[in-house]
């Protein structure tokens, strides 16, 4: 089976049980992405193609761990033979770091605001670098909001500030104001993601209430004029009721805007419990339209140094999921 159609179906399923030896070193505890403060979340890689999936004792999917990262995935009675990575923070080969655990938004898909968690101090995240800076390439810093949007910003740009020192690149995710672009430019950022989550502006305005669905439009425009293209990226979660071709008109506005759609497959959790995940056939039609839709505008995800597009777990990239 090709790996992205294996892909695809592990995760339309989303989900994984453990057995073996002990694998806590692999397990991923994050506070941001798909499965954020869930119980974790393994990286099970076959070569240099990767999936995420979240550790659930009533996964259909087992990996058995041998030791020292060899595993075995067993799906639908096949085993395929790969590894475990060991992740850095969030994810491997990068510090990826939400600065501010906590968000007075309340977007239904994540789960940031529930878990409560505080914001990290400028040492606090200098030493989570250190302590992994021997295994990545890069660092992510991204954030919840925690008095406001301008303030956060403020402190995410002094955070950048005190890790340009390391010269690793640094992407940088939050929710921005118009002059955001240019700010994190000019203290040297090297990749921006600035979501705009739905494919709609009605399922924008349902999913997060009080945020902007222009103003984001706005600031990725501006962003690959400071950035350039290959430089800027956008989540897009699909799953949330859009059609194929609202998603398709979507990813094609971004891509001729010469931003990167990132497309997030749902992971129901926080405010979206009752709802499934896309089935893999949709995840691959997706995928076909996507993989034109950046050609055509000459964008290439495999040029990606940070954040989702450089670690492609959660979602199929083209270029890096053949
Ligand atoms: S794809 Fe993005 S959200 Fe998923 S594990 Fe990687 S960095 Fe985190």
């Amino acid at each position: 089976m090709p790996w992205k159609d294996l892909k695809a179906r592990l995760l339309s399923i989303g989900t994984v049980q453990m057995a073996g030896e002990p694998a806590e070193r692999y397990i991923a505890r994050s506070a941001a992405g798909p499965g954020a403060g869930g119980s974790g979340a393994v990286f099970f890689a076959i070569g240099n193609y990767r999936v995420k999936l979240a550790v659930s004792p009533e996964s259909s999917i087992e990996v058995f761990h041998h030791g020292s990262g060899t595993a075995d995935l067993f799906f639908k009675g096949q085993r395929f033979s790969g590894h475990l990575l060991e992740p850095g923070f969030h994810c491997p080969d990068q510090a990826y770091i939400t600065v501010t655990g906590s968000c007075i938004f309340s977007c239904r898909y994540c789960s940031v605001p529930r878990i409560g968690g505080k914001r990290k101090t400028i040492e606090e995240i200098k030493g989570m670098v250190e302590s992994v800076r021997d295994r990545i390439h890069a660092i992510s810093i991204t954030s919840g909001v925690l008095t406001s949007i301008e303030e956060e910003e403020a402190f995410v740009l002094e955070v950048v500030e005190n890790l340009t020192s390391y010269n690793l690149p640094i992407g940088v995710s939050i929710y921005p104001t118009a002059g955001t672009p240019d700010r994190l430019k000019n203290i040297g950022v090297a990749e921006v993601k600035f979501n705009i989550e739905a494919a709609t502006p009605d399922l924008f305005s349902q999913m997060c209430p009080g945020l902007d669905y222009g103003l984001i439009w706005q600031v990725l425009d501006r962003s690959v004029q400071v950035f350039g293209k290959n430089r800027v990226f956008s989540n897009v979660i699909f799953g949330l009721g859009e059609t194929d071709a609202e998603l398709e008109t979507c990813i094609k506005k971004l891509t001729s805007m010469g931003v990167i759609p990132v497309l997030r497959p749902l992971n129901p959790v926080a405010g979206l419990t009752g709802m499934r995940r896309p089935f893999a056939k949709r995840l691959i039609k997706i995928f076909t339209i996507h993989t034109r839709a950046l050609a055509e505008s000459g964008l290439d995800p495999r040029l990606a140094m940070t954040m989702c597009t450089n670690c492609t777990g959660c979602d199929l990239v083209p270029g890096r999921d053949v």
